[in-house]
């Protein structure tokens, strides 16, 4: 069988900047922008929402804005042109290879609201898809509801997936009644067994799609979701009795598709192109049974390139949006013709590659801790006459390129000392903190030594990351960028200015939950990944601002309340063609009040519970008037204020 070969579209975007300059070259820019993202030579990040050069956002800009009108960070960022130049560059994709490849049949998309369910972002989809027919899929009562809510064209579909109860079954039935097309896509044979009674209870025939479990797995984290042992779909045997049950309860005109997906974020295109030739043969041997299925629905699943290295690893892709269109196309054409099917109408439900680029988080950096850094001054005051510290003294005294491996080893030992003896209580802690300060400094001469080394052994490279100082930054992680805890997941974050400043630190980021696990320590790299991230110091009286991007795809709900933080603000931003840039008004992020709520507390009952001990104190003779106002003042002004620091 020939192999696709259009190279036409294949390749990457053309970029809308120049390279940026070379101070912010760690950042890898160029390899996971994507043609959005670039650096003005003011060395400021800037956006180009629909990858026009001259049309950008700066972003600093639009943070100072919002600053200076008390709207601080952390917040969100989003750029809904995004949204819309993802969709119709996707929906060109599969139109290139429809020409391409001569496929007889159309394609039309479907977005998951799973993947971010926003309402603005629902709504921008519909209507910037509304000339696609582009549709939504849905996995649960709420999302339908919601999905039923969209202006969408009227033949868009509503692929209503999941497991489903009676009153999910029933309005996904009635949506014809709204004029709206919801195929009921059922799980198994017992789902289908309901579906067909009731809709028969209801005098309805809603169009059914069966979802099947494909032998071929996807790949990457999430293959599982594919597969013989996969939590959805039904197997071969379940498919020819479904197939069974539809013929004998007369529905056969109402099986309208047949569902595939193969997980998120694949990351290897030969694993989806197995994938879709079965899926393509599972199709047309259906339809040869009498079935005439309209639609063939081959699920998510397009990646996106998180880390820029256009590879197979876990957070990139080794494929682009057209060649994975074109092996969809190709693949489903080229079976259904030599099975000799009518060619179905593709469809497609992808999320992450739709919605990731156009959300960024933006947040301050509150301050820098690194390991042992004091004024040398101020240490060298303190007089020690303690061994381990004269010993200490003495290393870092004498250290150099030749000797700095066996010197560290001795310090190490030092220090043990050190430890032991302050732990026995021979030792002060003014001792202790010159020793401390005299450990660190030895540290950074050696790992300063140890970087020329040409093989560096594993315990001096591990010293960068004993060294890296910690920007701890006002957001949590727990809440906007949750897939990093739950399984490692890159995101690139950039300085969002200083970026024609060579960053001469390096740093992990630390959030402000009580949680060690809030932590970002592993970066975008061109090699796999980095343990520290090139970063900038502190300059007093001057904020420092970091962005998070590719964020617009799962953070969100997945994100949790960890601390009590919870969501925050969100700031629309676009660019209008004549280079003006539009702002919506700031959707705010929950206030004190909003996440005590959701956790069932009563905010008003909070509030009156310490009222009335203040009331009981100042009876009590504890209290003046005065101070019970300013106590109340206080606790009633920060039940309205925002979870993170302002
Ligand atoms: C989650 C999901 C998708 C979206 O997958 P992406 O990889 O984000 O494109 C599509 N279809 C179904 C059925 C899903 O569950």
């Amino acid at each position: 069988m020939p192999v696709p070969t259009t190279d036409s579209a294949q390749a990457p975007p053309k970029p809308a900047y120049a390279s940026p300059p070379g101070a912010a070259r760690p950042y890898g820019i160029d390899s996971w922008g994507f043609g959005f993202f670039g650096v003005n030579t003011a060395g400021h990040l800037t956006v180009a929402p629909s990858k026009i050069r001259g049309l950008e956002v700066d972003v600093l800009e639009v943070v100072r804005e919002h600053v200076r009108k008390q709207v601080c960070p952390p917040f969100l960022l989003r750029f809904p042109q995004i949204l819309d130049e993802r969709l119709s560059s996707l929906h060109q994709a599969f139109a290139n290879a429809i020409e391409e490849f001569r496929y007889p049949g159309r394609h039309i998309g479907a977005y998951p609201v799973k993947v971010n369910q926003r309402p603005d972002i629902l709504h921008r989809l519909a209507n910037s898809g509304r000339a696609f027919d582009y549709g939504l899929e849905v996995g649960s009562k709420a999302e339908l509801v919601a999905a039923l809510s969209m202006p969408l064209s009227d033949s868009a579909l509503i692929a209503c997936n999941g497991l489903k109860d009676d009153l999910y079954l029933r309005m996904a039935m009635q949506a014809s009644k709204l004029g709206r097309q919801a195929v009921v896509i059922v799980e198994d044979t017992q789902d289908l067994a309901r579906t067909l009674q009731l809709a028969q209870t209801l005098s309805e025939r809603p169009p059914i799609g069966l979802r099947v479990r494909l032998s071929s797995r996807g790949s990457g984290k999430w293959e599982d979701s594919c597969g013989e042992f996969a939590k959805f779909g039904m197997g071969t045997l379940d498919l020819v009795q479904a197939l069974d049950m539809i013929r004998e309860a007369g529905g056969g005109s109402q099986l309208r598709m047949l569902h595939f997906h193969i997980g998120s974020q694949v990351n290897d295109i030969r694993r989806a192109k197995q994938a879709f030739k079965e899926a393509a043969r599972v199709y047309a041997k259906a339809v040869q049974t009498g079935f005439d299925i309209e639609y063939l629905n081959v699920g998510g699943g397009l990646g996106v390139d998180y880390d820029g290295s256009g590879t197979a690893s876990e957070f990139s892709m080794n494929y682009t949006v057209q060649e994975f269109s074109n092996d969809i196309v190709y693949t489903i054409g080229e079976v259904c013709a030599t099975e000799g099917v009518r060619a179905p109408t593709i469809v497609t439900e992808h999320g992450r590659a739709v919605a990731a680029y156009h959300a960024m988080l933006i947040v301050e950096v509150r301050k820098v801790v690194t390991p042992g850094l004091a004024p040398a001054e101020y240490i060298e005051e303190i007089r020690s006459v303690a061994e381990p510290v004269l010993e200490l003294v003495d290393i870092a005294r004498g250290i150099n390129a030749k000797n700095f491996r066996e010197r560290y080893h001795d310090a190490l030992q030092q220090r043990r000392d050190m430890t032991s003896l302050f732990e026995l209580g021979y030792l002060g802690l003014r001792d202790k903190a010159k020793g401390e300060w005299l450990f660190w400094n030895t540290c950074r001469q050696v790992a300063h030594f140890s970087r020329k080394m040409k093989d560096r052994p594993k315990e001096l490279k591990d010293l960068d990351e004993m060294l890296a100082s910690k920007y701890v930054c006002n957001f949590s992680m727990f809440q906007s960028m949750p897939d990093f805890w739950a399984f490692d997941q890159l995101f690139p974050v950039i300085p969002i200015h200083r970026l024609n400043e060579v960053p001469t630190e390096r740093g992990v980021i630390c959030d402000i939950t009580c949680d060690s696990d809030g932590t970002v320590d592993r970066f975008v790299d061109i090699k796999h990944f980095k343990s520290s991230l090139e970063l900038h110091p502190l300059r007093p009286g001057e904020p420092y601002y970091l962005a998070f991007l590719l964020l617009g795809a799962y953070q969100e709900t997945l994100g949790d309340m960890h601390n009590l933080f919870g969501a925050v603000t969100a700031i629309d931003v676009g660019i209008e063609p004549d280079g003006h840039r539009s702002v919506g008004t700031p959707i705010r992020g929950n206030s004190v009040r909003d996440v005590l709520g959701a956790f069932r507390y009563e905010p008003e009952e909070v509030l009156n519970a310490i009222s009335r001990r203040l009331a009981d104190r100042k009876a009590q003779g504890l209290l003046g008037q005065g101070d019970e106002h300013e106590v109340l003042a206080t606790a009633s002004r920060l039940l309205d204020d925002y979870t993170y620091l302002v």
